[in-house]
């Protein structure tokens, strides 16, 4: 086993409210060597080599490991905060145990950048409804994390559901909570 044990150190209630609560915990050592390996197992993760952090999503969960920290969002007691640490300490020891069968991926995933998330907003000329002076000013903000996919009304239209839940995923890969 790479990894002894991960103890949890703190939860507090997510940024996006909801009843919703995160956890830090701390790993017994760093786990640099196992990054590469988890971002070839989990296809969407978020591998940065130079910082030696590797982020990604599970559900509505963003994790990020770094260093000796283990954080996660969007959880609902303190017992799947204890599920989810249990669930990423066989991850990591797994992934390092069959790391003889996996090939490692030290690219990082391309991050979204403000004219993708631009190209799936509503487009509406003129609208302002986001308080911002356009579809492009909006999507840098969301970009800064400075503003939130709930602030533009015409996402909530059925036709832009698929929309929504790109935006999601691309705003959940840089680390942001999106409920
Ligand atoms: S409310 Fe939506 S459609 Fe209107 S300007 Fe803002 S982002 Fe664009």
């Amino acid at each position: 086993m790479i990894l002894s044990s991960i103890s949890l150190l703190a939860i507090k209630p997510c940024t996006t409210g909801g009843g919703r609560i995160k956890f830090r915990a701390k790993l017994s050592n760093p786990v640099p060597e196992v990054m590469p390996y988890l971002n070839s197992v989990i296809k969407t993760g978020l591998y940065i080599p130079s910082a030696k952090t590797f982020t990604y999503k599970i559900e509505n969960h963003i994790i990020n490991i770094h260093d000796y920290d283990l954080t996660c969002t969007q959880l609902t007691n303190e017992s799947e905060c204890y599920e989810m640490i249990d669930h990423l300490f066989d991850l990591i020891n797994e992934t390092w145990e069959n790391r003889e069968n996996i090939t490692p991926n030290e690219e990082t995933r391309e991050r979204p950048n403000a004219i993708q998330l631009y190209k799936l907003l509503p487009q509406k000329k003129g609208c302002r409804d986001c308080n911002q002076a356009s579809c492009m000013a909006f999507s840098s903000k969301l970009i800064l994390g400075t503003a939130h996919l709930k602030e533009c009304p015409h996402l909530k239209d059925e036709v832009f559901a698929p929309n929504y839940l790109s935006l999601e995923s691309h705003l959940q890969l840089l680390g942001y909570e999106t409920e």
